[in-house]
C-alpha cells in the first residue's frame, strides 16, 4: 500500500457520500447523465469572467435607480435586530391582523448568500421562522448539496405574514412589505441573491417573464447579482424540476464563489 492510498480511499468515500446524498435529493437521472448546461446559463456565468473594463455587463438587467426607501423610523435601523423590533408589530395590511407570528427572516446577518421565498406558510406562521416546513427541509438539503449550511445564509420572504390559505401575495401586500425586505438586503449586503419561485422573481425583478426564461441567467436586484430557480414547494409537487434546480444551484454556487473571491 502506498502512502497515497489512505487519502484516495477517504476521497472515494467522500465522493460516494456526496453522490448518495445527491441521489436522495435529485433522483437517479442526475447520476447517469452528465449535467448539460443551458446556453443562457453559460452566457450569464461567462460574463462574470470578463475583463474588469467589461464588468458592468455582468448583469442582464440594467440597474434601476432604487426608489427612496422610507421616511418612517424603521428606515434608520442599523441592525437586523433593530429593524425586526421596529417592524414586528406591523399592521399596514390585513395580513397583520390574521398572522400568528411575524416571519422576519433568519440566518447569518453578514451572509454572502441571501435566499428569498414568497411568503410564510402554516408552519412558518406558527413558528415565526421562514422555511421550516416540508419545503424548508428540502431547501436545507439543496443548500447542503452546494456546501452551504442553513445558518451560513440569510433566508427570508417577499411577505412577512402568511396569506390566508397560502394564496399568492396580492400586489398591495407586496408594495407595503417589500420595503422591509429592501432594508434587510441593505443591512446584510449579500454578494448574491437566490430568488425561489416566480413570485419572488417577478416582484424583485419587476418582470412578467416566465420562470423558465429567468432561470440560468445572472440578473440583479438594485445592483446585487440575483439568480432564480424553482421554489422547493414546486419541487415537492413536480420532481421533474429537481434536475434543472440542481443545475441552477451549481451555477449559483460558482457565481457566488467568483464574486466572493473578487471581493465584490
Ligand atoms: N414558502 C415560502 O415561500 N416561504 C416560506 O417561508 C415557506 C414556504
Amino acid at each position: 500500500m502506498t502512502a497515497e492510498q489512505p487519502g484516495r480511499a477517504e476521497l472515494l468515500r467522500d465522493i460516494r457520500r456526496i453522490l448518495v446524498r445527491e441521489r436522495e435529493l435529485f433522483g437517479d437521472a442526475l447520476l447517469i447523465e452528465p449535467v448539460q448546461r443551458r446556453e443562457p446559463m453559460n452566457k450569464g456565468v461567462k460574463s462574470v469572467q470578463r475583463s474588469p473594463a467589461d464588468e458592468p455587463a455582468l448583469f442582464e438587467f440594467p440597474a434601476q435607480p432604487p426608489p427612496p426607501l422610507t421616511d418612517e423610523a424603521w428606515g434608520q435601523s442599523e441592525t437586523l435586530t433593530a429593524l425586526h423590533d421596529s417592524i414586528c408589530t406591523c399592521v399596514k395590511c390585513p395580513l397583520g391582523h390574521t398572522r400568528t407570528k411575524f416571519v422576519f427572516g433568519t440566518g447569518n446577518p453578514a451572509a454572502t448568500l441571501m435566499v428569498i421565498g414568497e411568503a410564510p406558510g402554516a408552519d412558518e406562521d406558527a413558528q415565526g421562522e421562514p422555511f421550516v416546513g416540508r419545503a424548508g427541509q428540502l431547501l436545507n438539503k439543496i443548500l447542503e448539496a452546494i456546501g452551504f449550511k442553513r445558518e451560513d445564509v440569510y433566508i427570508c420572504n417577499i411577505l412577512k405574514c402568511r396569506p390566508p390559505g397560502n394564496r399568492k401575495p396580492l400586489g398591495e401586500e407586496v408594495d407595503l412589505c417589500i420595503p422591509y425586505l429592501r432594508k434587510q438586503i441593505a443591512l446584510v449586503r449579500p454578494r448574491v441573491i437566490l430568488a425561489l419561485g416566480l413570485t419572488a422573481a417577478e416582484n424583485l425583478l419587476s418582470t412578467t417573464e416566465s420562470l423558465g426564461r429567468l432561470r440560468g441567467r445572472v440578473l440583479q436586484y438594485e445592483g446585487t447579482p440575483l439568480m432564480v430557480t424553482y421554489h422547493p414547494a414546486a419541487l415537492l409537487r413536480n420532481p421533474n424540476w429537481k434536475r434543472p434546480t440542481w443545475e441552477d444551484v451549481q451555477a449559483l454556487r460558482k457565481l457566488h464563489d467568483e464574486l466572493v473571491a473578487k471581493g465584490r
